[in-house]
């Protein structure tokens, strides 16, 4: 059987095969065997994810019913990022559904369903880590943050002054209007 992380998918043939590639891994395995490299914790994700999580997904390869070629399902993990108040990791659940539609020209792009994000073959290859590995990227918090309150009150306190003190220089620069 096709190996899923062996090469490049072929997504025309998994769309009329009507595949579902599903399963889970970890980041390190799944780059490592993409890259043959000694597993390390992420490609893209270097830097901002911290730990090497576990993730769960599901991609099904098929057509609408009006004839669309679709990748859809799912992708579920745990990562560790830093969190910008306090500088600690902090623990982001990442549950996205995934509603790829595939072209092959990005002329296309218009005649997809608008619940889609475009897929254009062609460019480069398409590997199933790297799927995964987009999915992840684009659900993560733009600012990363613990729930509860990490550090002291006194340095939230002075957080608000920096982000008041634009404001507090141009109020001196308002001359009252003599009208
Ligand atoms: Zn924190």
């Amino acid at each position: 059987m096709f190996d899923q992380w062996q090469q490049p998918l072929d997504i025309p043939a998994l769309i009329r095969k009507d595949i579902t590639l599903q399963g889970e891994a970890r980041i390190s395995e799944m780059l490592s065997i993409k890259d043959g490299l000694v597993a390390r914790a992420s490609g893209r994700l270097d830097g901002i994810v911290l730990n090497d999580p576990l993730v769960r997904f599901e991609f099904r390869f098929g057509r609408n019913e009006v004839g669309h070629r679709l990748i859809e399902g799912s992708v579920d993990t745990v990562v560790d990022l830093t969190c910008q108040r306090c500088l600690e990791p902090v623990a982001v659940e990442i549950h996205t559904k995934v509603m790829l539609g595939v072209l092959n020209n990005e002329q296309d792009v218009g005649k997809l369903p608008e619940s889609t994000e475009p897929l254009v073959l062609g460019e480069n290859p398409v590997w199933l880590a790297d799927l995964i590995e987009d999915e992840i990227l684009l659900a993560l918090p733009v600012v990363p943050r613990h729930a509860h309150l990490c550090v002291p009150f006194h340095r939230e306190y002075d957080d608000a002054e920096v982000v008041e003190n634009p404001f507090a220089a141009l109020r001196g620069l308002v001359k009252p209007s003599t009208h």
